[in-house]
C-alpha cells in the first residue's frame, strides 16, 4: 500500500489513508470525531495529522511513508480535487429504477419509452454517451479505469483548467450526471488502484494515464449543475416564482405546462449552453461573445418565466462560458449579467404558443 500512495505522489495526487479492507477514511482520531469543528480549524491538519479523510490528503513522502510504515494495511485515497481529477464512478450493481426523471436529469424519458433491462449505471451512462455520439467512458480506453470489487468501474480523467468541478452520486436529488453514476471531483476522493480491501482489489484495466476529458462530458457536468454552488437543477426549478422584480409570469394555463413543455425547455437550455461550450475547440473569439449573449438572453428569457433561478443561470452560464474561454471570466460575467437582464424583458415559455 506504501508503494501505491507513493505511486500515487508522484504524479501529484494528493493520498489519504483509507480504513484497514475498508473503501472509507481512516477513522478520526478521538478529538475530531465529536465533529464539533471544520477541517479548516482542526488542530490535527495543521500539525500533520491524518484526521477528516480527504482534506489531510497530501503528497508528501516523507509524511506518507512515515503514515504507512505504522499502518500498511492502509488502502489509500486520492482527493480529487487538488489532484485535478474528474472521476466517473459507474455502479453495476443491479437496483430497482427511480422515477423517469431521475434517470438522465434534464432529460425527459417519455411513457412510451420502455426502460426494460435497464438496470445499473453501465447502462444509463452508455444510453447518455450514445444520446450526444460520443464513446462511452466504460469502454474508453484511451484513458485511466479502474475495475472495483463490486464490479463497477472508475474512469479517470483530467480536470479542465476551469470550471472547478463538484462531486455527485447519481442517486442523489440535487445534483446527477445520470442514475447509479458518481461524480468524483472536487469535495470527494477516490480509491487508488492497486488499493485492496476486504471485498477485493481496486484493479488498474491497461496502462493509460488519465486522458483530458473529454468536451462532451464537461458539457453534461454543467448542464446538470456539477459546477461551484450550483445545486438547483432545470427539471426541478419548474415550478419556481420568478426572480424577484422580473416580470410576472403569464399565468399556468391549463396544460400549458406538460411534458412537451418540459422537453422544450431543457432543450432550449441544452441548445444555447452547447453553442458557448463549443466555443472551447474554436479559434480565440470566433463569435464566442455573440453566442454567450444569445445564452443570456434565452436564458434570462426562461428566468423571467420562472423555468429557473436567477443565481442558477448566471452560475450555469458562467460554468459554461469559463470551461470555453478560461481567461476571460470578468468579460464573460459583463456579457452574461447584460443578456440575462435585456431576456428578462421577454419571458420565454417553451412549447406554449403565444
Ligand atoms: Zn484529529
Ligand atoms: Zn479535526
Amino acid at each position: 500500500m506504501l508503494a501505491v500512495a507513493l505511486e500515487c505522489a508522484t504524479a501529484r495526487w494528493p493520498v489519504h489513508p483509507l480504513a484497514p479492507g475498508r473503501k472509507s477514511p481512516a477513522r478520526n482520531c478521538p478529538a475530531c470525531q465529536d465533529g464539533t469543528h471544520t477541517p479548516a480549524s482542526c488542530p490535527c491538519l495543521r500539525t500533520g495529522g491524518w484526521c477528516h479523510g480527504f482534506h489531510a490528503a497530501t503528497t508528501d513522502t516523507a509524511r506518507i511513508t512515515a503514515r504507512w510504515a505504522t499502518r500498511p494495511a492502509s488502502g489509500v485515497g486520492v482527493s480529487c480535487g487538488p489532484a485535478q481529477l474528474v472521476v466517473i464512478d459507474i455502479d453495476a450493481r443491479t437496483k430497482t429504477l427511480p422515477e423517469r426523471d431521475r434517470l438522465w436529469p434534464g432529460i425527459p424519458i417519455h411513457d412510451h419509452v420502455d426502460l426494460t433491462g435497464l438496470a445499473n449505471g453501465f447502462h444509463t451512462l452508455a444510453v447518455l454517451a450514445a444520446l450526444r455520439g460520443a464513446t462511452d467512458p466504460a469502454e474508453d480506453e484511451t484513458t485511466m479505469r479502474v475495475r472495483t470489487p463490486s464490479g463497477g468501474l472508475h474512469v479517470w480523467y483530467q480536470a479542465p483548467a476551469s470550471p472547478d468541478f463538484q462531486c455527485s452520486t447519481g442517486s442523489g436529488t440535487t445534483r446527477a450526471l445520470c442514475w447509479q453514476v458518481d461524480v468524483r471531483a472536487h469535495g470527494g476522493y477516490v480509491v487508488a488502484p492497486g488499493t485492496i480491501t476486504n471485498e477485493g482489489t481496486y484493479s488498474r484495466l491497461g496502462t493509460a494515464a488519465p486522458a483530458p476529458l473529454p468536451p462532451w462530458l464537461a458539457r453534461e457536468l454543467i448542464r446538470t449543475g456539477h459546477t461551484a454552488s450550483h445545486t438547483v437543477r432545470i427539471d426541478h426549478a419548474q415550478h419556481r416564482p420568478p426572480a424577484a422584480g422580473g416580470p410576472k409570469p403569464r399565468p399556468r394555463e391549463g396544460a400549458a405546462r406538460t411534458e412537451g413543455n418540459r422537453d422544450a425547455v431543457a432543450k432550449a437550455m441544452e441548445t444555447v449552453l452547447t453553442d458557448v461550450t463549443g466555443c472551447a475547440v474554436a479559434a480565440e473569439n470566433m463569435g464566442f461573445s455573440e453566442k454567450l449573449n444569445r445564452a443570456a438572453y434565452t436564458i434570462g428569457g426562461m428566468v423571467a418565466a420562472g423555468h429557473l433561478d436567477q443565481h442558477t443561470a448566471e452560475q450555469t452560464l458562467q460554468a459554461a462560458a469559463d470551461y470555453a474561454r478560461p481567461r476571460q471570466h470578468k468579460r464573460a460575467q459583463q456579457i452574461i449579467r447584460s443578456g440575462l437582464a435585456a431576456g428578462a424583458q421577454r419571458p420565454m415559455y417553451p412549447g406554449v404558443r403565444s
